[in-house]
């Protein structure tokens, strides 16, 4: 498949025995970039979802040319401290210690269909963490959309444990 084969993995990066999936140069690829959005938006086109949430870095690549495509609005969910307005937040557990993931509180209303975004999903903590964001505010998150999958580190069985939808465009083992 065109979009896996643009995916580079990058051995012990960040540290010795991580395979590192790269979507940099997907995202440079023209043809791969129109691919992925087009791909994306094909499938939530008829789903009348009202805003993209997505995460903290590449997620904002992703989702805002996503929401771009939908005609839809997109919100930003951030690391701590990088929000300037009033924020609502959410701790989770990394291998090491906690990471903490934050959203404006006015950013979606009650009732708001959502489709959250990131380049993709591993344990599923990140997700499972911005997911608990957009219900506290009201907002009913769709489906969860990823480019890469690693089904190995069941991050999607996490997400279905939730009672969410998840969909990624690839896998890699
Ligand atoms: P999770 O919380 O374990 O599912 O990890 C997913 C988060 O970590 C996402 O925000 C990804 O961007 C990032 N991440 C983890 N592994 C990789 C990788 O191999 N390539 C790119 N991003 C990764």
């Amino acid at each position: 498949m065109k979009i896996k084969s643009l995916i580079r993995t990058i051995p012990d990066y960040p540290k010795p025995g991580i395979q590192f999936r790269d979507i940099t140069t997907l995202l440079k690829d023209a043809e791969g970039l129109r691919l992925t959005i087009d791909q994306l938006a094909a499938r939530y086109r008829d789903q009348t979802i009202a805003k993209v949430v997505g995460i903290e870095s590449r997620g904002f690549i992703v989702g805002a040319a996503l929401a771009y495509q939908l005609g839809v609005g997109f919100v930003p969910v951030r690391k701590r401290g990088k929000l300037p307005g009033e924020v609502l937040g959410h701790d989770y557990a990394l291998e090491y210690g906690t990471d903490r993931v934050e959203i404006h509180t006015d950013a979606i209303a009650p009732g708001e269909r959502v489709l959250l975004v990131d380049d993709l999903i591993a344990t599923g903590g990140t997700a499972e963490a911005a997911v608990m964001l957009i219900r506290q505010l009201g907002g009913e998150v769709t489906e969860c959309a990823f480019i890469v999958d690693l089904p190995d580190l069941g991050g999607m069985k996490r997400l279905a444990a939730l009672g969410l939808k998840a969909y990624a465009l690839c896998e890699f083992e």
